[in-house]
C-alpha cells in the first residue's frame, strides 16, 4: 500500500494506523454516457480529526460537508479521541507514575492552532 499523509498537518499515516479517510469522486447526472471521475482518498490523522471536529466550521460548502462527516465519526466513538490523546502523550507506559502533568506543561494546552 502506498503511504498516505494527513491533509492538514502532512504527518505520515502508516497502513493500519488509526485515521479518518474521506473518499471523494464526482459523476455526471442526467448526461449519457455517464461520466465518473476517479476517486480520491483524503486522510486525516487522529489529532487533526479531533481538532477539526472540536473546532469551528470551516469556510466553504464542501469543507462544511466534510467537517460534518468528521464530526459524526469523532462524536460517535471515543477511539479517535483516544488515539489523538495517546499521540499527544507519547506511549502511555512512558507517562509518569504520579499521573500528574508536572510543571513543564504551560499555558492553554487544550487548544492548538496549526
Ligand atoms: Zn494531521
Amino acid at each position: 500500500m502506498e503511504n498516505t499523509f494527513c491533509l492538514r498537518c502532512n504527518r505520515e499515516i502508516q497502513s493500519g494506523q488509526k485515521s479518518v479517510a474521506v473518499y471523494l469522486f464526482a459523476q455526471t447526472v442526467g448526461v449519457r454516457p455517464r461520466q465518473k471521475s476517479s476517486a480520491q482518498r483524503i486522510s486525516f490523522c487522529p489529532q487533526c480529526s479531533v481538532s477539526l471536529a472540536m473546532g469551528p466550521p470551516p469556510e466553504g460548502a464542501l469543507n462544511i460537508a466534510a467537517w460534518q462527516m468528521i464530526r459524526d465519526l469523532v462524536g460517535a466513538d471515543p477511539s479517535l479521541n483516544q488515539a489523538a490523546w495517546e499521540a499527544l502523550n507519547g506511549v502511555v507506559n512512558a507517562l509518569p507514575a504520579t499521573g500528574t502533568d508536572g510543571a513543564t506543561r504551560q499555558g492553554n494546552a487544550g487548544y492548538f492552532e496549526f
